[in-house]
């Protein structure tokens, strides 16, 4: 448990018998939070058959979306069927080229089961193919500007070890 974690939970207890609840103070915004009791830790499998061309383009270095054969409806991540028009037949296309970073944001107060990474930057990029990418972003982000030249680039993510994508400043 990290000293932060402690802190909060001996606060959460100095609350609670004062106050009956756990609310501690976030010392960078000196907000209320709620401290919840339970820890969450939770490891899940989930079934990636139906978009399995996805990670073997991740794997080949490619960011792919799918796009509905009969209306042209482009999704990412990947649906293997069409919420538009319903349908499931469904064409895979490469999201490649040069986007344009619509906003970002950076990330200093994190989930729980982000709480081992840096502080890092999130982004929504548009892509040619005309469809939004959230992802993080990658290199150097004390430069970044709402409406600059990104493109996705594939790359291992750690200390989890796996690929996946990123946006990243041209
Ligand atoms: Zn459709």
């Amino acid at each position: 448990m990290s000293d932060e974690t402690e802190k909060l939970e001996e606060a959460a207890e100095e609350s609670k018998k004062k106050l009956g609840s756990p609310i501690v103070t976030d010392q960078k915004t000196l907000s209320s939070l709620w401290f919840d009791q339970r820890e969450l830790n939770v490891r899940y499998l989930v079934s990636v058959e139906k978009i399995k061309k996805f990670y073997e383009g991740i794997s080949a270095g490619k960011v792919m979306a799918t796009k509905c054969a009969k209306c042209g409806e482009i999704y990412f991540p990947p649906q293997s069927y069409c919420s538009k028009c319903g349908s499931d037949s469904m064409d895979w296309i490469e999201l490649s080229g040069t986007g344009e970073l619509l906003t970002y944001t950076v990330i200093n107060v994190k989930p729980q089961s982000f709480s081992h990474y840096p502080d890092y930057v999130v982004g929504i990029a548009r892509m040619p193919q005309g469809v939004n990418v959230l992802a993080w972003i990658d290199g150097d982000t004390g430069k970044l500007k709402v409406g600059m030249k990104v493109r996705l680039e594939v790359k291992k993510r750690d200390p989890e070890g796996y690929l996946t994508y990123w946006i990243k400043p041209e």
